[in-house]
């Protein structure tokens, strides 16, 4: 083990890490339920649904049996000029599940290139309807849409590190993150610098990019339904699209199937990922109006300028399916308010702790946010001890747990949260 640990250390990137940085890494032998049991035996409690996708826990019969079935069908055949019923039925739930006026589907392989799909598509709409001048995005600073070239030019440009890649990056427009809370009603003032920007800016902006509710990595910034809904108002009057990522809320992590809902509102364009395939395979989508597509379609250059090898791997839409019937087939509401109850009780002793600036908790996610940003070496084995898998960052330490945890696990996760927070 010692020497998987050494070899790792010495030759394997990690996300966002440094080769030799010796920070503590746990392998992994096998995962079942919301469990994952590592290579010296112990077994954690997993409080982070592998980043957001695996919402059905590990090794699930009923996800496990629809992959294995299609394996013997095929794995993988290319997606130009061929089709396949995985990806057409997938295309169809996705339609049903989503807003209405969402009505095209483009599949790809992880979130960030989701995120540039929506991107292109948001520019070759403008092109093919005479106004090539729209190029540009408008965002909310503390977002993460992903770390390819397009997607980093929309993140927060202190903490996606835009003076770095000064040179590459597109010049993106920003307003600062809405500080109305959830459940909060936002005023005039707050949206008046978006507005702003678009009375400055509107005749190069193709569309406004954010994450709907919950502003994930970038801050776990749960804001109003009411600014997102002025946000959608405001793309009404200056004629521009409204893209939503939900790559991370999507598919009932905040308590609706997606977090645009809270806000009664539909985006142009909506980037879905993560949890699409309950965590089995890497696979995103990207789904648009009838009106776009057609106006892409039909304006020059006539084509949609985006083709991957992986395009709807056959694989990757039967593990969606699955996913997907599992979810929808089950009383997720009830169970997600189940689990916001258990986070809020679970995490409440945290509201007392000096070291804690704030605890909030929306749907299926519970965030604790500290004073201080976590010193990763000492805590993250802290909650190894405890028997739980959180991963914290900056100052944020968070959990959001497969829909199927048992009170009693929640509890024990929860438990360890308050224990190493108080301890750290
Ligand atoms: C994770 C994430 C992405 C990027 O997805 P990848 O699959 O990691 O490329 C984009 N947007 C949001 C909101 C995310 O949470």
């Amino acid at each position: 083990m010692q020497q998987l640990i050494a070899l790792d250390n010495a030759h394997v990137w990690h996300p966002y890490s440094a080769i030799g940085a010796d920070l503590p890494i746990f392998p992994v032998i096998s995962a079942n339920g919301v469990y994952l049991k590592l290579t010296d035996g112990r077994e954690l409690i997993d409080g982070m649904s592998s980043w957001w996708s695996a919402i059905h826990g590990y090794n699930h019969p009923l996800m496990n049996a629809a992959l294995q079935a299609q394996i013997e069908k095929m794995s993988h055949v290319m997606f130009g000029g061929l089709t396949h019923e995985p990806a057409v039925t997938l295309a169809t739930r996705l339609i049903e599940l989503t807003p209405a006026p969402l009505q095209t589907v483009f599949f790809s392989d992880s979130g960030s290139v989701a995120v540039e799909v929506a991107m292109k598509m948001a520019i070759q709409y403008w092109h093919a309807k005479g106004h090539p001048a729209k190029q540009r995005f408008l965002t909310l600073r503390n977002g993460y849409h992903g770390d390819t070239f397009g997607a980093m030019s929309v993140c927060d440009p202190v903490t996606g590190m835009h003076s770095l890649f000064s040179d590459v990056l597109t010049q993106q427009y920003f307003v600062d993150a809405p500080t109305c809370r959830f459940g909060e009603m936002s005023g005039d003032d707050e949206i008046a610098p978006l507005k702003q920007q678009l009375m400055q800016h509107g005749a190069n902006i193709a569309a406004i990019i954010l994450e709907p509710i919950v502003q994930a990595t970038g801050g776990m910034n749960f804001y109003a339904a009411d600014y997102l809904r002025r946000v959608r108002a405001l793309c009404d009057e200056f004629g521009l699209l409204l893209i939503c990522d939900e790559i991370a809320t999507g598919f009932a992590r905040t308590g609706k199937m997606f977090a645009c809902e809270h806000a009664a509102i539909s985006p142009d364009i909506i980037c879905v990922g993560k949890a699409l395939t309950g965590g089995y395979l890497t696979l995103a989508a990207t789904l648009t109006t009838v009106e776009i597509s057609a106006m892409i379609s039909n304006g020059e250059p006539g084509l949609f300028m985006h083709g991957p090898t992986f395009m709807a791997n056959p694989l990757a839409c039967s593990a969606a399916l699955a996913s997907l019937k599992l979810l929808t087939e089950s009383d997720w509401s009830s169970n997600i308010s189940r689990i916001e109850s258990g986070l809020k009780g679970g995490l409440a002793p945290c509201r007392e702790l000096a070291s804690v600036a704030d605890v909030r908790v929306l749907g299926g996610i519970g965030v604790v946010e500290l004073m201080q940003p976590v010193d990763m070496k000492t805590i993250q084995p802290l909650f190894v001890e405890q028997g739980v898998w959180v991963r914290p960052f900056g100052k944020l330490v968070y959990l959001m747990p497969p829909y199927l945890i048992s009170d009693h696990d929640l509890a024990a996760l929860t438990a360890a949260v308050v224990k190493v927070v108080e301890s750290s």
